[in-house]
């Protein structure tokens, strides 16, 4: 089968020729009907080097993924060949305290897991191809009726990160709080979307492109604003002074989270999700007073079922492009140009 690999690091992926799976005891190989291309990628071809993180090339790209089940493993139960299927994409150890609650993305045994910290598309082979080895059945959620695997592949990610970021502050956001979404690609088109379905606050959206503007005002967002050196102070005056109760950076470059810092409220939260390689330097004052900071890793089992459930009743409506394996690369370079709205999904 063909598969969009990353044959090294700093370098652009390449479609090969490779073995298709088979699945071993406890396996179970899904044929993709759906492989998000995620910014992260962009990461892996162009900024990380050897040591940056915990994998090493070759391997197939594409770590967003749903199709069908194809062939099962000995030992496998419950599944039925061409059941629709979301695979959960980080794939820890199985038998740590975080595993057994379906937190693998958070697995305290890294050494015994399949990839220390990744999963398919992230240090082992991923599902830019026509099938995808998935080396535990307890990674694949059924799709709920009405999710399809082109909308249910950016669901397991660009959902799934924004979901858990927006989750862990929920009690921060009853009617009358304001959240703000910086970045509204992949992950944050869904954000928008996440924050209006799911929570009380009012949404303020900001990006550098006019196009990310109108989609997350199509998707709910009651403000919008060009990011810039006056966005925080912009956020400060749309709440009254106060500032934001929850801030999601989508970007996580030194100047969004400047702005990031600066629009948070006292109390609130300000949670890093992009991998913009920025920093931010923290002091008595230079952030408001017991303003949490905080990074999120993708998210867990339990929270990929809630929004699949979201996106089966459509209050979850991830904007896709469709790419086929020959011109994957054209989608990446989109997402690099900034060009596509919502995520491009390769259709092998
Ligand atoms: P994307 O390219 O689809 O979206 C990024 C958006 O940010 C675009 O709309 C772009 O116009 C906007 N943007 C860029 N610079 C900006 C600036 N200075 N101010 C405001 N907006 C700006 O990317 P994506 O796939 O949504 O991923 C976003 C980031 O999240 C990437 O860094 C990715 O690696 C990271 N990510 C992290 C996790 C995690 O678990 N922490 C998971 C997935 C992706
Ligand atoms: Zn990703
Ligand atoms: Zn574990």
């Amino acid at each position: 089968m063909r598969a969009l690999r990353l044959p090294a690091w700093k370098t652009e992926p390449e479609l090969v020729e490779v073995d298709e799976p088979t699945p071993g005891t406890g396996q179970v190989v899904v044929k993709i009907g759906g492989a998000g291309a995620c910014h992260s990628d962009l990461h892996l071809m162009h900024d990380f080097e050897a040591g940056a993180v915990p994998w090493n090339p070759p391997f197939t790209l594409g770590h967003e993924n749903a199709g069908w089940v194809h062939t099962i493993g000995a030992g496998v139960t419950g599944l039925e060949v061409g059941q629709p299927v979301a695979v959960y994409g980080p794939w820890g150890c199985g038998v740590c305290a975080r595993c057994r609650v379906g937190a693998d993305n958070y697995c305290e045994n890294p050494a015994a897991a399949p990839v220390p910290g990744g999963g398919g598309g992230l240090g082992l082979d991923g599902g830019m191809a026509a099938y995808l080895l998935v080396p535990a059945a307890r990674h694949l959620v059924p799709l709920p009726e009405g999710l399809d695997p082109v909308a249910a592949a950016p669901l397991t990610d660009a959902g799934l990160t924004p979901y858990h970021a927006i989750r862990r502050s929920w009690s921060k956001l009853p009617p009358g709080s304001t959240a703000v979404v910086i970045g509204v690609g992949g992950l944050g088109h869904l954000g928008v979307q996440i924050l209006k379905a799911t929570t009380a606050a009012r949404i303020i959206a900001v990006d550098n492109r006019d196009e990310a503007l109108r989609l997350a005002e199509e998707y709910g967002a009651d403000l919008t604003l060009r990011s810039g050196e006056r966005t925080a102070e912009e956020i400060r005056a749309a709440t009254g002074g106060r500032g934001a109760d929850l801030v999601l950076d989508f970007v996580g470059v030194d100047a969004t989270l400047r702005t990031g810092a600066a629009a948070a409220r006292t109390l609130g939260d300000l949670t890093i999700v992009g991998i913009g390689g920025g920093s931010l330097s923290v002091g008595f004052f230079s952030v408001p007073y017991e303003v949490s900071i905080q990074t999120t890793y993708w998210g867990t089992r339990p929270e990929l079922v809630e929004v699949l459930d979201l996106g089966a009743r459509g209050l979850l409506r991830p904007k896709t492009t469709t790419f086929t394996l020959d011109n994957a690369m054209d989608a990446y370079h989109r997402l690099q140009d900034g060009t596509l709205e919502g995520r491009a999904v390769i259709v092998p």
